[in-house]
């Protein structure tokens, strides 16, 4: 049975009592391919949301996660041969995988649940493809009922996905927030994109102010019992590389009420530890404190927690520092982007080394490992800068992440999304190290080679002190 995708012909197919309470929702994680992915790191807090946002409806819903599993090689993508002489490099990726199910394999098992409406979730751009092929596996195993991508990657570019599917519709921004207008009235729902008859029919996306924080049980490793936590959403801060703003827009934060419900009711471990996986939660530091203060009390004295998402150091210092790590911080990840201010204006950033030397000194004094990010091949950036940039992190108690520049349709200097019709969506990982604009591929991956051999003594020379 065919399902329409708009209010009026799912109601025809299904009177109103019986559709809420017979709807079945598949939730899907495609599977991922990359030189390099960590599905067991990987939270998925969106379908968790949407998940639990559909059950608390009264919707039957069941999530499959095609990421899961064994990493398995595979061959590296024409449209990544350009790597082919790099491969096996010292410091650089040997073998290009596949983590996760066959798309064919994962179809079969969704059509063996007999979903009414399957949702499939793009997390990022790169990842188009994939869940692409997870679509067209689905009508090719016969399934012909409404498919609806949502995730980061959408939000980018939402009509990428409806060009090259039969799926009938893309969402733009966070379905949790208005899960009941896209199952009532598809086609009128703030922010879906659909098709009809070739032409693309888009509504504008809200980004609501009433949002539910997360947490997520995650692996166990050491004794210790990792969890994933986001509590509010977006940046106050616009950096032109930076692509939050576009399935995030603005800076919200989830009520404390809700926050400190769902930590009470959180089964914490004796040893649990939290990854807070917000891009800008420092900016309120007040109310960091406060869900950190409740985390402790509701999860014990000896709870720790990271923050995980490449934070803006600007918003730290060596006080804030202390009162993070007497809350238990015992991971860092900070991003230092470039250490170029001319780079960085033109990104809408400013950089201050200075501030960025005491905020690693503190968490070095207080004995919390930072992890700092990099990025290379912004515009201007050469070779040398970035050099520069690797020398200055190699004199400081950190880790380097080096990030290779990528672009996602709509940041700064790609806000024309038909340039990413005609290449391959592979070319927007950062692990492709594409010559987006002033440094080679060769040059990209001399300085990720470069800044894990900077890694690998600093390691080598901790181990021996
Ligand atoms: S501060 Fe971080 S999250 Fe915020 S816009 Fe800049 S890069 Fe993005």
């Amino acid at each position: 049975m065919q399902h329409g995708i708009n209010g009026s012909s799912r109601a025809q197919i299904i009177p109103e009592e019986a559709w809420r309470y017979h709807l079945k929702i598949a939730l899907v994680i495609p599977p991922v391919r990359d030189f390099y992915f960590t599905p067991q790191r990987a939270s998925f807090l969106g379908p968790a949301l949407l998940y639990d946002e559909i059950v608390r409806e009264g919707f039957e819903c069941e999530i499959f996660n095609g990421c899961s599993g064994k990493a398995r090689r595979t061959q590296l993508p024409v449209e990544l041969s350009y790597l082919a002489p790099y491969r096996g490099k010292e410091g650089f990726f040997k073998h290009y995988y596949r983590f996760g199910k066959l798309p064919a394999h994962l179809a079969g098992g969704i059509l063996q649940w007999k979903p009414d409406i399957v949702f499939i979730s793009s997390f990022a751009f790169c990842y188009a493809l994939e869940a692409i092929e997870v679509a067209n596996a689905l009508r090719d195993a016969g399934y012909c009922g409404p498919i609806v991508f949502g995730g980061a990657g959408v939000s980018a570019h939402p009509a990428y996905y409806l060009q090259h599917t039969s799926a009938t519709s893309a969402f733009v921004g966070e379905a949790d927030t208005c899960l009941d207008a896209i199952l009532r009235n598809p086609a009128g729902a703030p922010g879906m994109w659909y098709l009809e008859k070739e032409n693309i029919i888009s509504s504008a996306s809200v980004a609501a102010k009433e949002f539910r924080p997360v947490i997520l049980p995650m692996q166990r490793s050491s004794g210790v019992q990792y969890y994933s936590g986001m509590f509010t959403r977006g940046c106050p801060m616009k950096c032109g590389f930076c692509s939050s703003r576009l399935h995030m827009p603005g800076f919200r934060k989830a009520s404390l009420s809700l926050i400190k419900e769902l930590l009470e009711k959180t089964a914490w471990d004796k040893k649990s530890h939290l990854n807070i996986e917000d891009d800008a939660i420092v900016r309120d530091f007040d109310y960091l404190l406060e869900i950190l203060y409740y985390y402790k009390k509701c999860a014990g004295g000896n709870a720790t927690f990271s923050l995980e998402n490449g934070i803006d150091y600007r918003a730290l210092n060596k006080e804030k520092l202390k009162a993070l790590a007497k809350q238990g911080l015992t991971k860092l990840n900070i991003a230092l982007v470039s250490i170029d201010a001319a780079i960085a204006k033109r990104y809408g950033r400013t950089v201050s080394l200075d501030i960025f030397s005491e905020v690693v000194e503190a968490a070095h004094s207080h004995g919390i490992p930072t992890t700092a990010y990099l990025i290379a091949g912004l515009k201007g950036d050469t070779h040398e800068g970035v050099r520069r940039g690797l020398m200055f992190l190699s004199q400081l108690p950190v880790l380097i992440g080096i990030s290779p520049f990528y672009p996602v349709p709509g940041i700064q200097d790609f806000e024309d999304r038909h340039f990413f019709d005609t290449i391959s969506p592979r070319l927007c990982a950062g692990t492709s190290c594409y010559p987006w604009h002033d440094i080679s591929t060769r040059e990209l991956v001399e300085l990720f080679c470069e800044a894990r051999s900077i890694n690998f003594s600093r390691r080598e020379k901790n181990r021996y002190h």
